[in-house]
């Protein structure tokens, strides 16, 4: 209790707190109540939720522990054109990064290190039978354990006249070996921490036919707005808000340091939509 009390009164004093996210320290605008955490790390305290803000949607109550992971969200408005979500609407100098396929294990893991050098997370697009065939265990559960949002890509990428023509059970069928890979290759505490609801689809032909299948399913259908040539000349430029994707191979490793040194903060779609402590 002695390290309650010190908690409680260090936070009065100065206004501050920290986060359950280990990475974050943010500024509280009101004096906010600590409590004293018996199971977490020394450095995580988890806090009652400010009394006069809108986040979290956590209800307060004497018993349980509430993780808030910032007062200060990022501000941004999801653009969809029709149900595809494009972008984000905000004055926050963010933006999205989202990674499709994954074949070898020494790529994630190169464009891993990187994003935790630069304090970054991504949206991961995967394929579940490379991810569960060629990937160790110690580089998926990095993948989660380091914040990233595993999403549906799909089992076996498919050519892009195949992808055209296949049907909504068809997509179901492949998400279905898509989750069980991930799941199996995961354990389900791994998949449920890092499953984001976010599907793309292969070379993108969004057909009635697998728009109906996310929606059925939960799943946001996600586009871009710039790709891997947006550093390059008279290429659509990367702007606030903005998707941007890349792939996990050997050749984007380079674009991905090049994006990681601009000024953005770069995110996962998860932590852009605010559901997620990444
Ligand atoms: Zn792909």
């Amino acid at each position: 209790m002695r390290k309650f009390f010190v908690l409680l009164a260090i936070t009065l004093l100065s206004g501050m707190l920290f986060t359950a996210c280990a990475t974050n320290v943010i500024s509280a605008t009101q004096p906010t109540l600590v409590f004293e955490t018996t199971s977490e790390p020394s450095d995580v305290v988890t806090i009652d939720p400010p009394a006069t803000t809108n986040s979290p949607s956590v209800e307060p109550s004497a018993t349980e522990e509430i993780e808030v992971c910032s007062v200060n969200r990022i501000q941004a408005e999801p653009v969809y054109d029709g149900e595809l979500l494009q972008r984000f609407d905000t004055n926050d100098s963010f933006v999205v990064l989202t990674i499709d396929d994954g074949y070898w294990d020494d790529v994630m893991n190169q464009m891993l290190d990187l994003l935790k050098e630069h304090n970054a997370t991504a949206t991961f697009f995967l394929l579940g039978k490379p991810f569960a065939e060629n990937f160790s265990d110690q580089t998926v559960q990095r993948i989660i354990n380091e914040g990233h949002d595993l999403a549906y890509h799909a089992y076996v990428h498919p050519a892009v006249e195949a992808a055209e023509k296949m049907t909504k059970e068809e997509w179901q069928e492949d998400y279905r070996l898509w989750e069980d890979a991930l799941r199996s290759k995961l354990g389900d505490a791994l998949f449920e921490k890092g499953f984001a609801p976010y599907a793309r689809v292969p070379y993108g032909p969004w057909t009635y036919d697998y728009l109906t299948f996310a929606s059925d399913n939960g799943l946001v259908p996600v586009y871009w707005s710039a790709d891997n040539h947006a550093f390059e000349e008279n290429r659509t430029p990367l702007k606030n808000g903005g998707i941007i994707i890349l792939h996990a191979t050997p050749e984007d490793v380079s674009v991905l340091k090049t994006l990681l040194e601009q000024d953005w903060k770069v995110i996962s779609l998860s932590e852009a939509m605010a559901d997620s402590c990444n």
